[in-house]
C-alpha cells in the first residue's frame, strides 16, 4: 500500500501514529503543504527550522519530505491522483481552520477510493470524551482537571524503525529554501541565538528541565528572572514534541524519584488541554468572547497607545520589559504575559483581539488555542477566567514577582542604574536620583502613558456598562 502522510503541527517522527501506521502498511510519502502567507510570523521561523530537522530525520529513516504549497484538500487530491496513492493518513488538529480542511478532505468525491484515516495524538484525550455529569462540556478548569486526572492517558506511539522510500518526482514540489517561511522584521539572527527548534532539541530541552528544574517548578515558575519553567512551548506548539510523550515522561520522572511532586507542572499541561478542549467545543472563540456581554465592551483602541505597548514604551517597567523580551526572543514569561495583556485590555481599553493578533505575529510558540484562551482569561470574557474587575496593578506585580529588578534591568538597560526602590516606578525618584542613574524621564525612558488609579477607575466604569447586559 502507498500512503501519503500529511504533516501539519506535528513536525516529529515519534508519537506520530499517522506516520507509524503508514509505515506498517507499506510505502510512505511524507508531505507538508504550506499556506501562501502574505506576512511572515515568528512561528514561521520555528516551522522552517523544524522542517529542516524533520527532513533529516525522514532521510535517516529512509524517506524524504515533499514540500508543496496551496490549498490542502485540492493539493492532496492532485497528489493522490499523480502518485496513485492508496491512502492518506494524518493527525487531527483542533483549531477551526484545520478542522474545516479535514472535513473538506474527507468529503472530496475525487478521493472516494482513497483510504483516508485521521489519528489523534495532539491532545491528551479525545475532547469529545470528557463531559460533565449532565453530558455538557466542562466550563470550569478545576472540575476539568479533576476529571482528567482520573483518566488513562494513552501511551505515545514509538517512531517507526524505518520507512520504505516512495521515490517520485512530484509536480509542484519546492525546496524548503523556497518555501517563503521566514521570520518577520528580519528576526532570524536574533531568534537563532535564543532557540534551537526541532524534535531532538525538544528532548534535550525536556531532559535539562527534568534534571535541573522540574522539582522546583512550583516555587520558581512565577518569577520571570528565574529560569524556572520548561521553555517547551515552542516545541509543543509546532508538535516537535508530542503532548502524550511529555505527559508520560513527567510521570516517569515522578516514579524514578527525579521529581516526586510534579503536579504543578502537569496542571499547566492540563491548562493547555483545557484550551484545546474549549476551542474544540466552541470553535468561534478566536473571534468571539465566550461571555456574550463582552460583545458590547466599549473599547477605546487608541492606536498611539497600542503602538507604545507594542514597542515596550508604556512607562511601566514590568510591562515594557515583557514587551521587549517578546521583541528580542519571540516569547514572554507566563506571569508577564498576564501583566502585559491585562495592561492592554484594562489600562488602555484596547480590544484583546488586537493584542492576540500581535502575539500571533511575534510569538515563536504561537498556539491558536493557548493564545485565544490566554487572552480571554485575562479579559475576563472566558468561562473560567479572572473576573474583569480584578485589575492587576503593574507596579505591585513588578515588586512582587521581580523584587530585585533583575528581569527589568535585563530588558530595560536604560533603567539599570536606578536603585531597587525606584526601579518599579521611576517617576517616584527625585531629580538627583534620576540624574545619577542617567535617566531622563520622557526622554531616555517614557513617563507612564496612563495613571494607574485613573485607568483602573475608567476600566471599572467600562465594565459597569456591560455588566447588566
Ligand atoms: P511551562 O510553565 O513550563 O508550562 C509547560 C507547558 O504547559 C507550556 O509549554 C504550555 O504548553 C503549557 N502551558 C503553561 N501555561 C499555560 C497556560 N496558562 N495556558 C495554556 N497552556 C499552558 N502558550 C502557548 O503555548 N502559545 C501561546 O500563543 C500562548 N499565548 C498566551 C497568551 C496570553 C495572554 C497568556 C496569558 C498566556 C499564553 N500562553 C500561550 C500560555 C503560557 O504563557 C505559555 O504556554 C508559557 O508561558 C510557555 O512557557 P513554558 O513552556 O516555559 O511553560
Amino acid at each position: 500500500m502507498k500512503t501519503i502522510v500529511w504533516f501539519r503541527n506535528d513536525l516529529r517522527v515519534h508519537d506520530h501514529p499517522a506516520l507509524k501506521n503508514a509505515s506498517e502498511c507499506g510505502e510512505v510519502l511524507p508531505v507538508v503543504i504550506l499556506p501562501d502567507r502574505a506576512f511572515p510570523t515568528a512561528s514561521d521561523w520555528w516551522v522552517y527550522k523544524s522542517l529542516t530537522h524533520l527532513q533529516l530525520k525522514l532521510v535517516e529513516l529512509g524517506s524524504e519530505l515533499t514540500i508543496l504549497k496551496g490549498n490542502p484538500s485540492s493539493t492532496l487530491s492532485l497528489l493522490a491522483e499523480e502518485t496513485q496513492a492508496d491512502a492518506i493518513f494524518f493527525n487531527g488538529q483542533v483549531d477551526p481552520v484545520s478542522r474545516k480542511e479535514e472535513m473538506v478532505l474527507l468529503e472530496l468525491e475525487s478521493l472516494s477510493k482513497v483510504d483516508i484515516q485521521r489519528f489523534d495524538p495532539n491532545m491528551l484525550l479525545d475532547p469529545s470524551h470528557l463531559k460533565t455529569g449532565a453530558g455538557q462540556p466542562y466550563k470550569v478548569f478545576g472540575a476539568f482537571w479533576k476529571s482528567l486526572q482520573q483518566q488513562k492517558i494513552p501511551w505515545p506511539t514509538a517512531a517507526p524503525a524505518s520507512l520504505t522510500n516512495w521515490a517520485h518526482e512530484i509536480t509542484g514540489s519546492i525546496p524548503l529554501k523556497e518555501s517563503g517561511l521566514r521570520s518577520p522584521f528580519n528576526w532570524d539572527a536574533t531568534l537563532e541565538q535564543a532557540w534551537e527548534p526541532g524534535e531532538t532539541a525538544s528532548f534535550e530541552q525536556w531532559a535539562t528541565f527534568r534534571d535541573k528544574r522540574l522539582q522546583f517548578y512550583d516555587f520558581k515558575r512565577d518569577f520571570p528572572s528565574l529560569n524556572g519553567t520548561s521553555r517547551l512551548s515552542g516545541y509543543l506548539a509546532s508538535g516537535n514534541m508530542g503532548i502524550r510523550a511529555l505527559w508520560h515522561a513527567v510521570k516517569r520522572a515522578q516514579e524514578d524519584g527525579i521529581a516526586p511532586q510534579p503536579e504543578a507542572f502537569l496542571r499547566q499541561l492540563a491548562w493547555r488541554e483545557f484550551s484545546y478542549y474549549q476551542l474544540f467545543h466552541f470553535p468561534d472563540i478566536t473571534e468571539r468572547p465566550l461571555r456574550s456581554e463582552f460583545l458590547n465592551f466599549p473599547w477605546l483602541n487608541d492606536s498611539s497607545e497600542f503602538e507604545s505597548w507594542k514597542a515596550g514604551k508604556t512607562g511601566y517597567p514590568l510591562v515594557d520589559a515583557g514587551m521587549r523580551e517578546l521583541w528580542e526572543t519571540g516569547t514572554i514569561h507566563n506571569r508577564v504575559r498576564m501583566v502585559v495583556a491585562s495592561f492592554l485590555i484594562k489600562h488602555l481599553l484596547v480590544d484583546w483581539r488586537m493584542g492576540a493578533e500581535w502575539f500571533r505575529e511575534t510569538l515563536i510558540d504561537y498556539d491558536v488555542a493557548n493564545n485565544t484562551l490566554g487572552w480571554q482569561w485575562v479579559a475576563g470574557s472566558g468561562f473560567d477566567a479572572a473576573p474583569y474587575f480584578r485589575i492587576f496593578n503593574p507596579t505591585t506585580q513588578s515588586k512582587k514577582f521581580d523584587k530585585s529588578g533583575e528581569y527589568i534591568r535585563r530588558w530595560i538597560p536604560e533603567l539599570a542604574k536606578l536603585p531597587d526602590v525606584h526601579l518599579h516606578e521611576p517617576q517616584t525618584a527625585s531629580e538627583d536620583v534620576l540624574m545619577t542613574a542617567g535617566v531622563v524621564l520622557g526622554e531616555t525612558y517614557p513617563l507612564p502613558i496612563v495613571d494607574h488609579s485613573a485607568a483602573r477607575a475608567r476600566a471599572l466604569d467600562a465594565y459597569a456598562l456591560i455588566k447588566g447586559k
